[in-house]
């Protein structure tokens, strides 16, 4: 029998866009479902100083600050302060750990185009482009981005992990939150479920822990796009599940508690 080594810790954070938290349940989306039988799944309220779009919410979720600090305040992230506030997924990569940031179809997340990237460092970065701005291109993108973060989740296994879907929000923009929507969702899910059972394919896998995060970043109006205050819009998400994730510890009810999780799950990274 061989000696155990230490466990390696490994946290994959999933984003998935414009997602309403009324569209989830066991029948349409049974792997997010899933994460609150085995961690947690439940409403995130947007702060109210967050304007209820991608730009500010996927950089309070990705530094953990609000507005206040990361000064994004839509979708052009120019002007904003993440040097001070940097990204989790950059601050695992300083910490010299391998890292992976893989993005569908939105540009500022993962390159330097409209003020991004909001995720600076990543030892590892893919992005895949909407052929066409179509919404089948954006499904297209989301499966692309889907099968390469699979395979490097499972050939690599990086420590940490950003995965970002972006068609579901697409739809809900041009057609929106009717039956298109909720097929979208439903794609979203089972892409969630291909990650995961990337990371169970692991043939390393019983020696290490993978803490995995879904969220989205805000919901929509019934007629699609984005509001204000309303309660579809400014509800977003989160589901979480593994080591570090505690069923019974303090409910994840705020954006800026998402990076802090991610971190922390992945252990003492400083090695201090
Ligand atoms: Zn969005």
């Amino acid at each position: 029998m061989l000696p155990s080594g230490p466990t390696l810790r490994h946290v994959l954070v999933v984003g998935v866009d414009g997602v309403r938290f009324d569209l989830l349940g066991p029948e349409l989306t049974p792997v997010i479902w899933g994460f609150g039988r085995d961690g947690f799944l439940g409403p995130v309220a947007i702060e109210e100083t967050t304007p209820t779009w991608s730009g500010p919410c996927w950089a309070t979720i990705a530094t953990g600050h609000g507005v206040d600090r990361h000064g994004i305040t839509g979708n052009d992230l120019t002007g904003h302060r993440l040097a001070d506030h940097p990204d989790f997924v950059t601050l695992a990569t300083r910490a010299g750990l391998p890292t992976l940031v893989a993005v569908s179809g939105w540009p500022p997340l993962a390159l330097a185009e409209d003020g991004g990237p909001l995720f600076a460092e990543a030892v590892r970065r893919e992005f895949v482009a909407v052929a066409e701005k179509s919404l089948a291109g954006w499904d297209a993108a989301d499966e692309a981005v889907t099968g390469l973060a699979a395979s490097i989740l499972a050939e690599d296994g990086p420590r940490m992990s950003f995965v970002y879907l972006g068609a579901v929000d697409a739809v809900g923009h041009v057609l929106g939150a009717g039956e298109a929507y909720r097929e979208a969702a439903r794609a979203a899910d089972q892409r969630v479920g291909r990650l995961t059972a990337a990371i169970r394919s692991r043939r390393s896998v019983a020696d290490e822990d993978w803490t995995i995060v879904v969220v989205t970043d805000h919901g929509h109006l019934d007629r699609g796009g984005h509001g204000g205050r309303e309660p579809e819009v400014a509800t977003a998400w989160a589901a979480a599940a593994g080591p570090g994730i505690q069923p019974a510890g303090p409910p994840v009810t705020r954006q800026t508690q998402i990076a802090p999780l991610a971190l922390a799950a992945l252990g003492d990274i400083t090695g201090s």
